[in-house]
Order: structure tokens, then C-alpha cells, then sequence
């Protein structure tokens, strides 16, 4: 959600912001701008649009460096010309980008109007503006001090970056709740609040942690805090490689990211298999065997996607290691006073380490004292640090909005999780290396599954058709039909609802028809007559059903089945769901949907 970039060097800042902004397009925007400083002062360009609208509009002559741009994801006010960033003060000396939330901004509203103050926008973000000039009309000597003191007054959320027209040499950034990061060049300064934007420009980053600030200038930079305190950080390298980051010559970022998954799992995989004693080695849980055993229950938190992987990851750990494993929307249990007891392991799960719901369970986790583990996949973001150990997915940069590689990767991870945790406990050497090759074969069974692309492109141009899609699953299938129902909602807006299989009875078999189709996980384990059964109910009721299956299902059944490789049945879940991926991308692609960047939603949730 939204996006700062900003320059400070010898060259040209516009085309790196632009490039910059570009790279963050993922997140998710409605409005687009920037601001450089010049000769003669600020210049700033503004668009109630696309980066490409900006690029376009921009003049020959809007040249200049320091230079700060902004994707904006509004909350307060309309996505406009005037409430896009950067927002000004009076004078329009001071620039302001920032992405969150400032919480008190009506009472300093009210206060700066009362002092003479005229808005030019609805945002809350214009209060900073203002607060600087304020600061500088009460004496402030630099504009290191007025920042300070404006961000004193202020309550909330916030990733800032402030240029000062009489300070044409730097950039000063604070963070509180919304991250930023600098990115360090020679003789030249980044800043950012997604590393996604500085790629092709650095790899040495400096992460700000909440409550501090940072001046770059073209020579350096210096962090402190609001009481000015230094604070001295080194930068640290980035290990993502650029290639991972473009598109090359695929249609969408999407449907790269669902051909990457043979690539994708075996990189979370890697170094993390232990032949040898049939388990797993996850050394970045910085968790000893022994504290690992005393743990008598899990619980999973997520957002999303994410939270659909953590309930095939509690079941996982549930039958690998027979510890009572739950999960649950993070963004529920923040606010619900949960129990934490010392016994449970938590567990948070987010692709980009920055989903505000689930930080903020992670804190309260933590504050009561609970210890917590990550499964993230950016390296170096805030729930990543803030967490005391966990596991990396390395799935490179997930650029759609919809999760795809990243929920492959994150049930892999929760495998090898259960996998660890069921091998201190009870789980055989025979069954630890079953389960072992098992993950191997993944790879090439995703594989496998991606060649069908096509045939299921036919089957999605049929759904695309339809109103309204059920889909239903039984125990491991559950997830996995919640997270094809979910990804067929958000990249085709097709409406779709997921539904246990037995609980179709209890209500949701009212709506079926002909005309509403039915997707259905049935794979071939010891449920299987069962789930037929849930067929053959629907299909008495002249509903259409469309079987994800390990084999052909007959005309009474299914009027057509997908049918996936079969592994190891714990695992199965990871290999169902990619059919549901190509299902809803194909769909998208018919209705011409905006596949990448589907319509309210955005990458990563940083505000509530
Ligand atoms: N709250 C600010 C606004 O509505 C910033 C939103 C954002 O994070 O992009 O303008």
C-alpha cells in the first residue's frame, strides 16, 4: 500500500523516482507525485492516476535533486490532484510524502486553522507541512530540529519524507508503524518504503525501526531519534537478485509468479532437508531442541492468504507432530485480549513482513510475553525483525497482489516446521522420510500441474461466465478451497464462497442450480467416498462440478475434473491449490480484469 522513493546525489532525481515509483506499482495506489528541489525552489507535479500519467506529464525542465515521489492509497480524502503527495505548507517550502496514518490530525487540523492556516487538501498528511513550517517560524535552527519538533505533536502512523527548500542538500525521513529504509550509493543517497524500489540502484540498505529518523545527504546519513539522540546503524545487503523483479516476457507478473513455483518451493527447501536423521534443519528459528519440545500447542496468525496457508500449516503440525495447532486471522485476535500462554508457540505469517494486522499481534503476543516465529518472505522487514526467530520463504520478489508462490512456499515451510517438530517428538524415521520425499517431488509435480495451463484456460473462460462459484473441500481441502475461492474473488471479482464439504447440507446447497458452478477438491485418500458423495448430492441438483482430483472422475460426478499429481497426502494440499491459481488467473484474463493490481486492494496492508 502506497509508496515513498527519494533521491539525494549528483544525478537527475525525476527518472530514478519515477523508476522508483514504477517498481512499487505492485503495492497498490490511486495517485501519483513528486517534488524536487530546483533552482528557485520546490517543484512539484502531481496525478490523480498512474506513474506513466506522471512520467508523460512531466516537463522538460523539471529537473533537479534532492526529489521525493509518492504512490498514494488514500484514507483520508479523495484520491485527487490536490490530495495526492507531496503535500506543501503555505510557502510551499516544505514538501511532505508519507504513508499511514496520522491519528490526531482533526485536533491539529483545528489547531493550525485557528493559527491562520489554510488547507489546500483533505489529508491528513498536510498537517506535517504545516506543523514544519510552524516549527520553523518558532526559531527551529535546521531542519533536522523542526522535523522533530512537528513530529512531536503528531499521533500515529507514519513513513516520512520531508524536503526543505532552504535545505536543498538533503532529505530528512522518520518512521513510526509504516517503514522506510535508505538505500546507500556512491557519492549518492536512497531512500524508500519498499527495498522493490531501489533495485538496480543498491543493494546496501539501512532499516529505520519505529520512533527514529534519518538525514541522507549525497555523502551519508545520520540516524537519531525525536530526542535527538544518535543512533549509529550499518547498512546490511540485500540478496535479491534484479532478475527475479521483472517481468520479462510474460503477460503478468501473476502468471510469472505461478510458473516460478517449481523454483520457488525448492528454494525454501534448500539447505533446510536433513537426509541423515529424516528431518528438517531450520537453524533461523534460533530454538533449541529442548525448548522446541516444551511446547504443548501452536498458533498460527495471518491475513488473507496468509492465514489459509497457516491452517494447512496447523494441520500439518497437528498430524506430523501431534501438537494441537490452530490458526486465525491476525486481524481478529489483536482485538479479542487473547490468551497467551507460555506454552503455545506462535507463530506469524506475511509474505511481506509488513501486514499491519499482523505486527500488531505480534506485538501484543510479545508484550504479553509470548514468544512468536516469522514465516516471511522479505528479508529484513518489520515483523522479520521484530520476531525472535523464523523461517524465510526466498521466493524473490511476489510483485501480484495476489498471493500465489508465496502460499506454496509458505505451506512448504510449514512442513518442514511439523517435519521438525514431529521428529523431537514421535514421528518415525520411516515416516520422516516419507515426508522428506515427498517435498523433493514437489517440484516436479507443480511442474506437471503448470503444463495443464491450457486446458484449465477452458475451463476458467466457462467460469468466468457465471455469476456466483462454490468452492468446497473436507479437512486439507478446506484451506485450499478458501484460498481458490479467495483468489478467484480478488483477481476476477467473480464472487465465490468456500464452504466445508459436509456443511453444504447445513445451508449453501439452497443456491445450487445450474447455473451455479461448483469447484471441488476431492483428492484420493481415505475421504474419497465421502467427498463423492458431496457430488453426487450437487449433481442431483443439476449443479455443475469441476473436480480437482488425482484421477479422472466419472460424468456422474464431475462434468470435468483437473486432475493434479498424487504425493504424499499431507502434502497434496500445496499441489491442489495450484489448479485454483491458473483457474482464477485465466478467468481474470478473459474478463479483462487488471490482473496484477486488481481493483481496492493492495500488496501489502500497512494501514488498518
Ligand atoms: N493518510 C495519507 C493520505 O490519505 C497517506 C495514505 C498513504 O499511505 O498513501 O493521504
Amino acid at each position: 500500500m502506497c509508496g515513498i522513493v527519494g533521491y539525494v546525489g549528483p544525478q537527475d532525481a525525476p527518472p530514478i523516482l519515477l523508476e522508483g515509483l514504477g517498481r512499487l506499482e505492485y503495492r497498490g495506489y490511486d495517485s501519483a507525485g513528486l517534488a524536487v528541489s530546483g533552482k528557485g525552489g520546490l517543484k512539484v507535479r502531481k496525478v490523480s492516476g498512474r506513474v506513466a500519467e506522471l512520467a508523460a506529464d512531466l516537463p522538460a525542465r523539471f529537473k533537479g535533486s534532492p526529489g521525493i515521489g509518492h504512490t498514494r492509497w488514500a484514507t483520508h480524502g479523495e484520491p485527487n490532484e490536490a490530495n495526492a503527495h507531496p503535500q506543501l505548507d503555505a510557502a510551499g517550502r516544505i514538501a511532505v510524502v508519507h504513508n499511514g496514518i496520522i491519528e490526531n490530525a482533526d485536533e491539529l487540523r483545528a489547531k493550525l486553522t485557528a493559527d491562520g492556516v489554510e488547507f489546500a487538501s483533505q489529508t491528513d498528511t498536510e498537517v506535517v507541512a504545516h506543523l514544519v513550517a510552524a516549527a520553523f517560524a518558532a526559531g527551529a535552527a535546521d531542519l533536522e530540529q523542526a522535523v522533530r519538533q512537528a513530529l512531536r505533536q503528531v499521533v500515529g502512523a507514519y513513513g516520512l519524507a520531508i524536503l526543505d527548500a532552504e535545505h536543498p542538500d538533503r532529505i530528512v525521513v522518520a518512521r513510526n508503524g509504516s517503514p522506510v529504509l535508505l538505500g546507500v550509493g556512491e557519492k549518492e543517497m536512497f531512500v524508500a518504503s519498499d527495498v522493490a524500489a531501489l533495485i538496480g540502484y543498491t543493494r546496501q540498505v539501512v532499516y529505520l525501526d519505529d520512533g527514529e529518523l534519518a538525514t541522507i545527504t549525497a555523502n551519508g546519513y545520520r540516524t537519531y531519534t525525536l530526542d535527538d539522540r544518535s543512533i549509529a546503524k550499518s547498512p546490511s545487503t540485500i540478496d535479491w537478485d534484479v532478475v527475479g523483479a521483472e517481468i520479462g516476457d510474460h503477460a503478468h507478473y501473476l502468471i510469472k509468479e505461478i510458473q516460478e513455483q517449481p523454483r520457488t518451493i525448492e528454494r525454501a527447501l534448500k539447505g533446510r532437508i536433513d537426509e541423515r536423521f529424516e528431518t528438517a534443519h531450520l537453524g533461523g528459528l534460533n530454538m533449541t531442541v529442548r525448548e522446541a519440545r516444551e511446547y504443548r500447542r501452536v498458533k498460527i496468525l495471518g491475513c488473507g492468504s496468509a492465514c489459509y496457508a497457516g491452517e494447512l500449516g496447523a494441520q500439518l503440525i497437528e498430524d506430523l507432530a501431534r501438537v494441537p495447532a490452530t490458526a486465525e486471522a491476525a486481524s481478529e485476535f489483536r482485538y479479542r485480549n487473547p490468551v497467551v500462554e507460555p506454552d503455545t508457540l506462535y507463530v506469524a505469517v506475511s509474505q511481506s513482513g509488513e501486514t499491519i494486522d499482523t505486527l500488531a499481534a505480534v506485538q501484543e503476543l510479545q508484550r504479553k510475553g509470548g514468544r512468536v516465529i516469522g514465516i516471511v518472505n522479505v528479508v529484513g522487514s518489520t515483523i522479520a525483525r521484530q520476531v525472535e526467530g523464523g523461517i524465510y520463504l526466498h521466493a524473490g520478489p511476489e510483485m501480484s497482489v495476489a498471493a500465489t508462490k508465496s502460499f506454496t512456499s509458505t505451506v512448504t515451510a510449514f512442513a518442514l516446521l511439523a517435519l521438525h517438530l514431529g521428529r523431537i517428538r514421535d514421528l518415525s524415521p520411516d515416516q520422516g522420510r516419507r515426508i522428506i520425499a515427498g517435498l523433493n517431488a514437489l517440484p516436479g509435480h507443480v511442474a506437471r500441474i503448470l503444463e495443464q495451463s491450457d486446458a484449465i484456460a477452458e475451463v476458467a473462460r466457462e467460469i468466468a461466465k457465471s455469476s456466483s462459484v462454490l468452492f468446497v473441500g473436507r479437512r486439507r481441502g478446506w484451506p485450499v478451497a478458501r484460498e481458490g475461492a479467495q483468489k478467484l474473488k480478488e483477481i476476477s471479482y467473480v464472487h465465490a464462497e468456500a464452504y466445508p464439504s459436509a456443511e453444504l447440507k447445513h445451508g449453501p446447497l439452497a443456491l445450487v442450480n445450474p447455473d451455479l458452478p461448483t469447484v471441488a477438491i476431492v483428492p484420493d485418500d481415505d475421504l474419497l467416498d465421502k467427498n463423492t458423495s458431496t457430488l453426487s448430492e450437487i449433481k442431483a441438483r443439476k449443479g455443475p462440478v469441476i473436480a480437482i482430483a488425482h484421477r479422472e472422475l466419472p460424468a456422474d460426478l464431475a462434468d470435468r475434473t483437473l486432475v493434479v499429481p498424487k504425493g504424499e497426502p499431507e502434502l497434496d494440499p500445496i499441489l491442489l491449490s495450484v489448479p485454483l491459481q491458473l483457474l482464477a488467473y485465466h478467468a481474470a484474463v478473459a474478463l479483462d480484469r487488471d490482473v496484477d493490481k486488481p481493483r481496492n486492494l493492495a500488496k501489502s496492508v500497512t494501514v488498518e
